[in-house]
C-alpha cells in the first residue's frame, strides 16, 4: 500500500479469525483482494508478528481505530508501521490533533472512520460523521470509513473527500448490500465472515468480486 491502497479489486478481506485460518486464507485470496484488514482479536491474540507474516501475502491494514491522545495513539502508529502494515484505521472523535499524530507518524496510509455499521452509531457518531469526513479530508487522511448499512450516507460522504478512498464494510451479517454501497460511491468494500466463515474463502470472496463488477458496470 505504502501511500496508496490499491484499487484493483475493490476488495478488502477482514481477518477476524485465529492465526492459523487467517494465514490460510490470506494464502487462499491473496490474487483476490487488494488488502488484507487485521483487528483486535487477531493482534491481541496472536501479537503483531502476525502483521509481519500477512505482509508477506498482501497489504495489511491495521484497523485498531485508535482513539487515544496524539502522543499515544504516535507510539501505536509507530509500532504497527515497524511490524510491516500497510495502513491504519483510527477513530475521527477524539479529533484533529490525535488525527495528525498518526498522519505524521504514518509510514502508509491513515484511515478516519466517519459513521460505524452497527445500530448503536446512530445516537453519537451519526450526527458527527459528516464534520469527521471534512476534517479527515482537510488533514490529508488518505481516505475515510463509511458503514454499508447507511448507503445513503456514502453519497453524501462522496460529495464531502471527493477522490479520497471510501471503505465500506458492514456487507452480509450486519446487513448491508455490496451492489449499494458501490453505486453510491464506495471504492472498496470490507468483507470479514461471508468470507472468513465460509466453507471455501476464495469462491466466497470470487462471488463477492463479482457483484462488485456488476454494480460497476451499472454506475
Ligand atoms: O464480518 P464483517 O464483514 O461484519 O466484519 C466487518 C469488519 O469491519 C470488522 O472487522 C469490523 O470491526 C470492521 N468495521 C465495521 N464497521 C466500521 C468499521 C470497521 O464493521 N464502521
Amino acid at each position: 500500500m505504502g501511500r496508496g491502497m490499491k484499487r484493483e479489486r475493490r476488495l478488502i478481506i477482514a481477518l477476524d479469525v485465529e492465526a492459523e485460518k487467517a494465514l490460510w486464507i490470506a494464502q487462499q485470496t491473496s490474487e483476490l483482494c487488494d488488502a488484507f484488514k487485521v483487528n483486535y482479536p487477531l493482534v491481541l491474540s496472536a501479537g503483531l508478528e502476525v502483521v509481519d507474516r500477512l505482509s508477506a501475502r498482501g497489504d495489511v491494514l491495521c484497523d485498531l481505530k485508535l482513539a487515544d491522545i496524539p502522543e499515544i495513539n504516535r507510539l501505536i502508529v509507530k509500532l504497527l508501521f515497524d511490524h510491516s502494515a500497510s495502513g491504519v484505521i483510527v477513530h475521527g472523535f477524539p479529533g484533529e490533533d490525535s488525527i495528525m499524530a498518526c498522519i505524521e507518524a504514518a509510514k502508509g496510509d491513515v484511515f478516519v472512520v466517519t459513521l460505524m455499521s452497527h445500530p448503536g452509531a446512530e445516537r453519537f457518531l451519526a450526527p458527527a460523521a459528516e464534520d469527521i469526513a471534512a476534517m479527515a479530508r482537510d488533514k490529508g487522511a488518505a481516505g475515510i470509513i463509511a458503514g454499508a448499512t447507511r448507503p445513503e450516507r456514502i453519497a453524501r460522504f462522496r460529495e464531502i473527500v471527493g477522490d479520497l478512498m471510501i471503505l465500506s464494510p458492514g456487507i452480509g451479517p450486519q446487513g448491508g448490500d455490496p451492489r449499494e454501497a458501490i453505486r453510491q460511491g464506495a471504492d472498496h468494500l470490507i468483507v470479514g465472515r461471508r468470507i472468513t466463515q465460509a466453507e471455501n474463502p476464495a469462491m466466497a470472496a470470487e462471488e463477492v468480486l463479482r457483484e462488485i463488477e456488476r454494480a460497476g458496470e451499472s454506475l
